[in-house]
């Protein structure tokens, strides 16, 4: 028996190296990865300028403390409040973590102006994490089942619904802040519409509340841009990072701007490891090669191409709903679950992931080429075919 503790459905695959789109078992197999740990790999595996700052990084030092100066997380935080136009940075160690701190940053606001049991609304189908805070704000029963009680202080609304979020502004003084992913990923790709942030951002303002993105996946170029709200002309009052900021190397970031930014003093949050030399070293040079290979733009264009691609192999194909995304984050949403989809596609040395039951999500390394763009539509569309061939439609 696995001494490691069993919370994972697990392949049964290990992957040895890899190089950029490319992944090696351990048997020599090799595999087209469209998922790059969960939209963790953006700039891919192995990438020679990772590798050498790294290894450079730990022959020097690999931890100090934030009880010192660390001109790597300085340099960091520059890099990031000039590329989002934000004002401050937090760093931490994941997802749920940069959630933590927005979601403490947002009850520290409310206490400061003055409400006792500061509230943040929420979304349906969203997904912030498995912390206790982060789950309770996450709009799934299935991550939150047998975990109660939950944190309160959340408001529920549906998603791309800026109506309901009026609602909540006038019936709930206790709200402070708004939580939202603007492309939900867990939720099952699904892309909000064009008005929704600016409406957002109306409602923030004529309430005094702040805006806030949980850009955990849809940060760091995913999107096509650095950052998803750049799409839509809209600045946000926090955002959070993480899964692509360090190209593999875990690392978190809860980045404010505006009063936002100021609130936190010694003493308000913290973390042991988080933003030590490592992991900025990683965030650093990933931004680096973001920029110098132009990588927004090749996740813009390449996965714009994907999304054609797809939809010209797909048309008429019954049991095929929906395909969308944005940039390098696709979904293609099927009229039945397609689970098994997983397997059959690692078997024939290609890697996805099925999200919300019935939604193929692709996320690809954004270096990905057109041609193994091509590649992997020409693999993926066949194998969606034959599955519907085969697979009973749902009764529903
Ligand atoms: C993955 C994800 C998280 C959680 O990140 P962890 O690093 O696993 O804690 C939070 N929010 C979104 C939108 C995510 O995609």
């Amino acid at each position: 028996m696995s001494h490691v503790m069993n919370t994972y459905g697990r392949l049964a695959v290990a992957f040895e190296r890899g190089e950029g789109v490319w992944l090696w078992d351990t048997q020599g197999k090799r595999y087209l990865d469209a998922l790059a740990g969960v939209a963790v790999n953006a700039v891919g595996h192995s990438h020679p300028k990772l590798v050498a700052a790294l290894r450079d990084q730990v022959g020097k030092l690999i931890h100090t403390s934030n009880i010192y100066q660390i001109t790597a997380q300085e340099k960091l935080a520059d890099r990031i409040a000039a590329a989002s136009g934000m004002d401050s940075v937090f760093f931490c160690n994941s997802g749920a973590e940069a959630n933590e701190a927005a979601i403490k940053l947002a009850r520290y606001y409310g206490h400061k102006k003055g409400v006792e049991t500061p509230a943040v609304v929420v979304l349906e189908k969203s997904f912030h994490g498995r912390t206790m805070a982060t789950l309770s704000a996450t709009g799934s029963r299935k991550v939150q089942a047998g975990f109660e009680p939950l944190v309160t202080g959340f408001v529920r609304v549906p998603f791309n619904d800026l109506e309901a979020v009026q609602r909540v502004a006038a019936s709930n003084r206790n709200v402070v802040a708004v939580l939202a992913e603007l492309v939900q990923g867990e939720g099952g790709v699904s892309v909000c519409g064009d008005g929704y942030l600016k409406g957002l951002r109306e409602i923030c303002d004529a309430n005094g509340w702040l805006l806030m993105l949980d850009e955990v996946q849809t940060g760091i170029g995913r999107t096509g841009r650095m950052f998803a709200f750049q799409h839509y002309g809209v600045m946000p009052d926090v955002v959070t990072l993480a899964k692509g900021l360090g190209g593999g190397v875990p690392v978190g970031a809860c980045i404010a701007r505006g009063e936002a930014a100021t609130l936190f003093k010694p003493g308000s949050h913290g973390s042991t490891f988080g933003g030590n030399l490592l992991a900025c070293t990683a965030a650093l040079t990933t931004l680096e090669i973001i920029d110098s290979e132009d990588l927004c733009r090749n996740a813009a264009e390449v996965g714009q191409h994907i999304q054609t691609s797809l939809k010209r192999a797909l048309a008429e194909t019954p049991g095929v709903r929906d395909i969308r995304g944005k940039g390098m984050m696709i979904g293609v949403e099927l009229d039945r679950p397609c689970g098994d989809l997983v397997k059959t596609a690692l078997e024939a040395g290609l890697l996805i992931n099925v999200t919300a039951e019935n939604v193929i999500r692709l996320v690809p390394p954004l270096v990905m080429s057109r041609a193994e763009a091509d590649q992997l539509v020409g693999q993926l569309a066949p194998m969606i075919r034959s599955f519907l061939l085969k697979a009973a439609p749902a009764a529903a």
